[in-house]
């Protein structure tokens, strides 16, 4: 992984104006693996994906993580804190890409959701099955009775998909990641998910905006060009506006 320059960054960021948090996701690490193909990445586990998220992050705006959750009880706003080190739950370990589920009735083998499933559930216009059964029919690569029968994912029984669910969060516990947090008002103690696709790119878009403010500040002050001024350090530039300001 390298690190996005600023222009690159703003690149990203506006691309990302016109695309859904999928798109996003995946824009974003096109960026910083130039050397990974736009298919490989969107091939990656959703877990896979948000630990590398996790590691943009950290390169992008440090180690340290500050948000914010509405408690569910009493809707109260409350602040948490953690270290990105601390999100990552899967040991940085690659997800296994297979998995599989014997029970009694039937067997079933099958992968990981990826970015692709995910966007192909988003524009999805079967409206005969819901999301989660299409999520995993797609994701599905085998299933039959224990007499080898071959089954299709509506043929599957409830308890069949929820072994699925359950084996698929097990395998990439990134993808489903929760925190644990007690509410100061009203002493609460709730699972909250957090899902660093949507809070890295309010801290992106926040960025930009500040970025492009001082582009355009230093730009009116100087008579410099946009790619000068992105090409400066953080540090340049700020020091560069506080003169201009004086
Ligand atoms: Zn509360």
């Amino acid at each position: 992984m390298r690190a996005p320059t600023a222009a690159e960054l703003l690149n990203v960021w506006e691309n990302g104006l016109r695309q859904g948090p999928i798109d996003r996701a995946l824009g974003l690490l096109e960026a910083v693996y130039p050397e990974q193909s736009a298919e490989t990445l969107a091939g990656l586990s959703i877990g896979e994906r948000d630990a590398r998220l996790l590691q943009v992050r950290q390169v992008l705006f440090g180690p340290r993580i500050t948000s914010t959750m509405l408690c569910p009880r009493c809707s109260e706003r409350l602040e948490w804190e953690s270290e990105v080190a601390e999100l990552c739950v899967n040991g940085g370990k690659t997800s296994t890409t297979e998995l599989c589920v014997e029970a009694e009735a039937y067997r079933l083998r099958f992968r990981l959701p990826n970015s692709r499933d995910l966007a192909a559930l988003s524009v999805g216009t079967d409206r005969s099955s819901d999301s989660r059964t299409q999520l995993l029919g797609r994701c599905l690569l085998e299933a039959s009775t224990s007499e080898g029968e071959p089954l299709r994912i509506e043929q599957l029984p409830e308890t069949a998909l929820q072994a699925m669910v359950r084996e698929m969060d097990c395998a990439d516990p990134q993808s489903n990641l929760q925190v644990s947090l007690t509410c100061p008002a009203c002493g609460h103690c709730w699972e909250g998910l957090f899902d660093i696709v949507s809070f890295l790119w309010a801290e992106i878009n926040h960025w930009a905006e500040r970025t492009l403010r001082t582009v355009h500040l230093l730009a009116r002050a100087y008579g410099w060009r946009e790619a000068d001024i992105l090409a400066m350090s953080p540090t340049r530039r700020q020091i560069y506006l506080e003169m201009a300001s004086q």
